[in-house]
C-alpha cells in the first residue's frame, strides 16, 4: 500500500516538499511535530450518515481525539438531504444527532472540499492517524441496453436529485409524458412513482424544491409502470412503501398480468417480512380500487431489452422471463410497454475517487474486511462505498459504529498511518489549492437562511440549489 501512496506524490510537489522536510533527517523537528500533535487526528471523508455515525462513535471511544470531516458539497447530510424523499420528513430527524455531534468541539466539518480534488486520499494518510472512506455512492447503474441515449431516458437519480435540490441534477425534467416507465423494483422506485403519482398538494409543505413543485403541478403523468426482472417474492421494496403507495390519495393499481391467486398457497412457508408483503399484495390485487386520476402496475418478470423511439423513447422491448427458485430465467417472449419516459432504478453505484486506492469497478465499492481497507493500515471504509449501495440509514448506522469502534480500538493499539504532518498544515495547502471549506457554523448561516426562505412559502425550508448560492449566502 505504502508504494501506492508514493505513486501520486508527483502531483503533488509542493506537499512532497514539506512531507521530506518533515522527514527522518530533521528529528528535532519530527519530535516537535509529535508534542504539537498527540492527540490522534482522524479524517473522515462524506458527510453522510456513514460519516456522521462513525464519527460520532469515534469521538465516543476514543477520548481526546480529533475528527475532521470532509465534504465535497457545501452542505452536510448526503442522502438524507438529497436522497430521502420530501414527504418523509421523520426520516430526516436523524440531522438532530448529526448537528449534536458536528457542534462537539472534537469536530470540525470542511464542507466544500473535495477528495481526489483538493486533496488525496495518500495525503490524508500523511497528516491523520486514520481515514475512513465514508463518501457513498453518488452514481447510477446504466441498463446497457440499446436507446438509453434517447430523450426521456433518464436515471431515479436524476430524478431524486431534481426534486431534492441536488446541485448536479438541477437541469429540468419534462413531465409531458402520459406514460412512465421505471425499471427496478426498489424502495427508490417507489420513491419516484408516489412522487410522480402524489398530488401536487400533498408535496406542498414538503421540502421539495419550488421548481420541482411547479413542474409537478404541470405533470401530465397518468399512469406508471414499474417493471421487476423477478417476481413478487423477490421485489426489493418493503411493505411500508408499497402500503403508502396503495393508500397514496388521487391514485389505484392496476394490478394485471400476475397470478398472485398462486402465491397464496406459499404464504405460510414464508420469513415474516416477505409473507406481510406478499399479503398486501394479494389481497390488494383481491379487491382492486376503482381507477383514479393516476393509475400504476407492477409489472414483474420483465427484463427490459432495449428502448425504442426516432428521438424520445416511446416504447420499452422487454424480455419475459420465468423463475427458476430465485433465479430469473429468460423466455423466448417479449413485449412492448408504452411510455414517452424511461427511469432506470437499478441501484446507485460509487466512483473511485484516488487512482492510488484499491477498487472494485464492476461493485462500485472499495475492498475491505469489515470496514479494514486491505494493505493499507489507518485506512477505512464504511457505508455505501464499503457496502455498496443497499441498506436503510439503520443498517447504515450498524456498520458505521462498528467501523468508529473498530478506528478507536487500532489507535489504542498503535495501529495508524505514518503521520508525518500536522492536519492544520494540510488544511492550509487545501485552501491554496483554491478550496474554502465550510465549517459547521458557517453552513447553519445558510441553514437558517433556507428556513427562513421555506417560512415565507409555508415549507420547512426552500433549498437553495446552486453552489454559487449556496457560498453567496455563507460567505456573505
Ligand atoms: P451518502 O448519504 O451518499 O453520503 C455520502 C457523502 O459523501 C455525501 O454527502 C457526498 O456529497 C459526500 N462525498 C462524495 N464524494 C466525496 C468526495 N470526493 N469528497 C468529499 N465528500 C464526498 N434510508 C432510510 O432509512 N429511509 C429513507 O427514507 C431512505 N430514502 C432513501 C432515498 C434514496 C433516493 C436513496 C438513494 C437512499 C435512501 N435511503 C433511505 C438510504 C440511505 O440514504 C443510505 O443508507 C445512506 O444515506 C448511506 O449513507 P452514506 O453516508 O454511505 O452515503
Ligand atoms: P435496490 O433495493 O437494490 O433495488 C434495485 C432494483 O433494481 C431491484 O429490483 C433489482 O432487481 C433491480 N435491478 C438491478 N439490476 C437490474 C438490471 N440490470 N435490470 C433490471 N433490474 C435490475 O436499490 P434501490 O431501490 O436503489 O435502493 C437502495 C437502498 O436504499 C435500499 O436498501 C433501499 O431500501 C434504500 N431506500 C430506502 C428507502 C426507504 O426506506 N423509504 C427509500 C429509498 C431507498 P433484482 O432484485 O432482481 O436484482
Amino acid at each position: 500500500m505504502r508504494s501506492a501512496c508514493f505513486r501520486c506524490w508527483p502531483r503533488c510537489d509542493d506537499l512532497l516538499q514539506r512531507i521530506m522536510v518533515r522527514s527522518s533527517p530533521w528529528p528535532e523537528r519530527r519530535r516537535q511535530l509529535a508534542m504539537t500533535t498527540d492527540q490522534p487526528y482522524v479524517a473522515v471523508v462524506g458527510s453522510g450518515p456513514a460519516g456522521f455515525y462513525a464519527t460520532q462513535q469515534i469521538i465516543k471511544k476514543a477520548p481526546g481525539c480529533r475528527v475532521d470531516l470532509f465534504e465535497q458539497l457545501p452542505v452536510p447530510f448526503g442522502l438524507v438531504r438529497f436522497g430521502v424523499a420530501p414527504d418523509h420528513p421523520e426520516v430526516k430527524n436523524v440531522t438532530t444527532t448529526f448537528c449534536q455531534t458536528a457542534s462537539s468541539p472534537a469536530v470540525r466539518l470542511l464542507a466544500d472540499v473535495t477528495v481526489g480534488r483538493h486533496v488525496t486520499v495518500s495525503e490524508l494518510r500523511r497528516a491523520y492517524d486514520a481515514v475512513v472512506l465514508a463518501y457513498g455512492a453518488d452514481d447510477d447503474r446504466p441498463l446497457g441496453i440499446p436507446g438509453e441515449q434517447l430523450t426521456n431516458v433518464a436515471s431515479a437519480r436524476h430524478l431524486v436529485g431534481w426534486y431534492n435540490g441536488l446541485p448536479g441534477c438541477r437541469s429540468p425534467v419534462d413531465l409531458a409524458a402520459e406514460h412512465v416507465v421505471i425499471v427496478g423494483m426498489g424502495n427508490v422506485a417507489l420513491d419516484v412513482l408516489r412522487l410522480l403519482t402524489a398530488s401536487v398538494d400533498a408535496l406542498a409543505g414538503t421540502d421539495i424544491t419550488e421548481s420541482a413543485l411547479a413542474a409537478l403541478a404541470e405533470s401530465r403523468v397518468r399512469h406508471v409502470t414499474v417493471v421487476g426482472r423477478r417476481g413478487p417474492l423477490q421485489a426489493a421494496f418493503t411493505i411500508k412503501e408499497l402500503r403508502e403507495q396503495i393508500h397514496l390519495v388521487g391514485t389505484s393499481a392496476i394490478w394485471d398480468g400476475y397470478p398472485f391467486h398462486q402465491l397464496e398457497p406459499l404464504l405460510p412457508d414464508l420469513p415474516r417480512p416477505r409473507r406481510r408483503l406478499t399479503e398486501l399484495m394479494v389481497k390488494s390485487a383481491r379487491s382492486p380500487r376503482a381507477a383514479e386520476r393516476r393509475t400504476w402496475t407492477l409489472k414483474f418478470l420483465r427484463s427490459p431489452l432495449e428502448a425504442l423511439g426516432t428521438d424520445a423513447v416511446d416504447q420499452l422491448r422487454v424480455g419475459v422471463n420465468a423463475m427458476d427458485g430465485d433465479h430469473v430465467v429468460g423466455t423466448n417472449q417479449t413485449e412492448l410497454i408504452p411510455c414517452q419516459m424511461l427511469l432506470r432504478s437499478i441501484g446507485y453505484k460509487g466512483r473511485q475517487i484516488d487512482p492510488a486506492l484499491p477498487f472494485d469497478a464492476a461493485r462500485g465499492v472499495i475492498p475491505n474486511t469489515d470496514g479494514r481497507v486491505h494493505g493499507a493500515p489507518g485506512l477505512y471504509v464504511t457505508g455505501w462505498i464499503g457496502t455498496g449501495p443497499v441498506g436503510v440509514i439503520l443498517n447504515t448506522m450498524s456498520s458505521s459504529f462498528a467501523v468508529g469502534k473498530l478506528v478507536a480500538d487500532d489507535l489504542a493499539a498503535g495501529k495508524q498511518c505514518d503521520r508525518v504532518m500536522h492536519p492544520d498544515e494540510l488544511v492550509q495547502i487545501i485552501r491554496e489549492r483554491g478550496a474554502r471549506p465550510v465549517g459547521f457554523p458557517d453552513w447553519l448561516r445558510l441553514d437558517q437562511a433556507e428556513e427562513e426562505r421555506g417560512r415565507r412559502v409555508g415549507k420547512p425550508r426552500e433549498k437553495v440549489v446552486s453552489v454559487d448560492e449556496m457560498r453567496r449566502i455563507i460567505w456573505g
